[in-house]
């Protein structure tokens, strides 16, 4: 099976989860299967072959994600952080939540001007998450090579949000 086939087959639709009325994807059972994992991560890799010096996850599912995919091709990787985990000095960008606002934070210090950074998340919603990531490595001086997420709820236009950048999505619904 193809890496789409699999991650259709292991996501976990929860009704009203983390509020009444959101349909939750838990992709937990991705992560957890060897096949399903490895098909992922290659796409990654695959698809922004060479592209990249670094890969960046998003707290904390895009983590494991970047873990795998720097391991695959030999680069490092970056953990792109809620505020207040990191210790300063930091970089942060806000950004608004559909209730309420969050701000993601990295080492100032992390990034060497010019690295080629991967950024790679488990699902694209809104793109509000993706996009502040985006913002945060290039105020750092990095250069976004691409940005790959597993899942892409097409309905709620995170790929407008992220005009002019490489998305790959394995499956979209
Ligand atoms: P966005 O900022 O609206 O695109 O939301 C994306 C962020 O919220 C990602 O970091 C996801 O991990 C998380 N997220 C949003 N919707 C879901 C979902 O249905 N399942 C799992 N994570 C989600």
């Amino acid at each position: 099976p193809s890496a789409a086939e699999l991650v259709d087959a292991l996501t976990l639709e929860v009704p009203d989860f983390p509020q009444p009325g959101i349909l939750f994807r838990d992709l937990t059972p991705v992560l957890a299967d060897g096949a399903a994992l490895r098909a992922v991560t290659d796409r990654f890799t695959d698809v922004f072959d060479g592209g990249f010096d670094l890969v960046a996850g998003i707290e904390a599912r895009g983590f494991l994600l970047a873990a795998a995919a720097a391991y695959a091709v030999g680069a490092g990787v970056l953990a792109v952080r809620k505020a207040g985990k990191l210790p300063p000095a930091t970089l942060t960008e806000h950004y608004e939540l559909e209730y309420g606002s969050a701000a993601l934070e990295i080492r100032q210090e992390a990034l060497q001007p010019g690295t080629r950074v991967l950024v790679l998340d488990d699902v694209l919603a809104t793109g509000g998450t993706v996009e502040a990531t985006c913002a945060l490595l290039e105020r750092a001086g990095a250069v976004v090579a691409g940005v790959g997420v597993v899942l892409e709820l097409a309905g709620l236009g995170g790929r407008d949000r992220l005009t002019g950048r490489r998305v790959e999505a394995i499956r979209v619904v």
